[in-house]
């Protein structure tokens, strides 16, 4: 076989053609491995979670290896076949941890390819020093998964082992109440989906207040979100891509007290449908009460953008350019995007790039799929400010699922500032500011975490 030589002059040229546009000199060598280190090594402020309290997993059928597959390995499992009533039985102490593993083994088998799987092995092998899920390890997990929750699990997983500075936990959970670590993001559903008058009067009764027009409700909107933020909320969520599309029309009062009207005269029972058309004026005009308070709080908003969890739906609802409307008349408020966007990562870079108001959030990303993480966390980086991406959200209920998304977040990241490193794009010291940026810093900033 003939032998090629590469002279260091041709190893240089070949390195140099590799780099897609050099703008800074060959790295010194050595690079690779200082950011890694430094982004392993560093703090981070988790931007989403839906953390439940640590005494609530230690019930019967809650602590064993399924624990690592709730939440979204589950949607996969059963995108692969296996009925809701399923899983769920395997969430409960009705049968044994060999029962359960007999049950999951063929849809595991069929399904462990995806990221959401391949997370819950990283965190077992992490967490918990078992390689694989099969028959010969899932007793030994549980049994481990069990002794964790006797010590301060929680404070060992989030502060030493992740090294979070904040967290931020939605709405739908409010049991974690430090006020230094975890901080909250409030929902107002109850305004957006006000389908019936007993709804609109419970509402009522929590205030102690009648509600009769639409100015009462805009008026009890305003003191539930005045409310929320003196208690340790620092944004507001809206989910609804779940239910509808994110266009929000910029509705006269008239057309949304009709529909508040109608709704008031309902007879006890009735509902209007809280997906469709009829509701959707009040909708949207409540949605527009709600930036005005953002606006005049200076407090973020954060809306769900691309896929819906769960087993189907309209993906074209959740498209972030739907939301054009709401950038250009709330110029002030800061509009933070989740999830990436996917499967619209480059809608989401146009939005972010063109209106000041407009953040990037990658909360869940990285286990919905590693590889459009790393292609469009490439793109951000070329295309939108570095300050207004932020790079972690976890977006589990438990914390090992948590930590598990954690190591695939800093590996992307890693990978992605070293091979931008690697073809000149930054420099070393470049890439560990945006490391310290997209991580911690601009989370801070961007959700004024350390004011309220
Ligand atoms: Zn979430």
């Amino acid at each position: 076989m003939k032998k090629i030589v590469l002279t260091l002059p041709g190893f240089i040229l070949i390195f140099t053609l590799q780099a897609q546009v050099r703008i800074k000199p060959l790295a010194q060598t050595g690079y690779d491995k200082r950011i890694s280190d430094y982004i392993s090594g560093m703090r981070v402020v988790d931007t989403h979670e839906h953390l439940e309290d640590q005494a609530a997993w230690i019930k019967p059928g809650k602590l064993d290896f399924m624990l690592l597959l709730q939440h979204y390995a589950y949607d996969d499992i059963r995108s692969a076949g296996m009925p809701k009533q399923t899983f769920n039985k395997l969430l409960t102490d009705s049968l044994t941890v060999m029962e359960k593993w007999n049950i999951l083994k063929p849809f595991w088998e069929a399904t462990s390819n995806t990221a959401y799987c391949r997370a819950a092995l990283l965190t077992a092998d992490k967490l918990f020093d078992v390689r694989d899920l099969n028959e010969t390890t899932v007793v030994d997990l549980s049994a481990k998964i069990k002794k964790a929750y006797q010590k301060e699990w929680y404070n060992e997983v989030l502060f030493k082992k992740c090294k979070l500075d904040f967290m931020l936990v939605d709405d739908d959970n409010s049991m974690l109440a430090d006020p230094v670590q975890f901080k909250h993001v409030k929902r107002f559903g109850e305004f957006i989906f006000a389908v019936s008058a007993q709804k609109i009067e419970t509402i009522a009764r929590e205030q102690n207040t009648p509600i009769r027009t639409l100015d009462d409700f805009v008026t009890a909107l305003g003191v539930s979100f005045h409310k929320a933020m003196d208690h340790n909320n620092v944004a507001v969520k809206i989910g609804v891509a779940y239910e509808r599309d994110l266009f929000f029309e910029d509705v006269t009062k008239e057309k949304a007290d009709e529909v508040f009207r109608r709704i008031m005269a309902l007879p006890a029972g009735s509902v209007l449908k809280y997906n469709g058309s009829e509701i959707k004026p009040l909708q949207d005009y409540m949605v527009h009460r709600i930036l005005d308070l953002c606006k005049a709080t200076d407090t973020p908003v954060e809306f769900h953008t691309g896929l819906q969890a769960g087993d189907g739906n309209y993906i074209d609802n959740s498209n972030p350019t739907h939301l054009t409307n709401l950038f250009l008349k709330y110029r002030d408020v800061k509009f933070i995007l989740f999830h990436g966007g996917y499967p619209f990562g480059g809608e989401l870079a146009a939005v972010a790039k063109g209106f000041k108001n407009v953040y990037i959030d990658m909360c869940w990303l990285y286990i919905i799929s590693p590889s459009y993480s790393e292609r469009y966390l490439h793109e951000w980086l070329e295309t939108v400010p570095a300050s207004k991406i932020m790079a972690f959200g976890g977006d589990f209920r438990n914390v090992e699922n948590i930590y598990g998304h954690l190591l695939f977040a800093k590996q992307i990241v890693t990978k992605v500032l070293t091979e931008k490193v690697r073809d000149g794009y930054f420099s070393e010291g470049e890439a560990l500011k945006i490391a310290q940026m997209i991580l911690h810093d601009n989370a801070v900033r961007i959700l004024n975490l350390g004011k309220r």
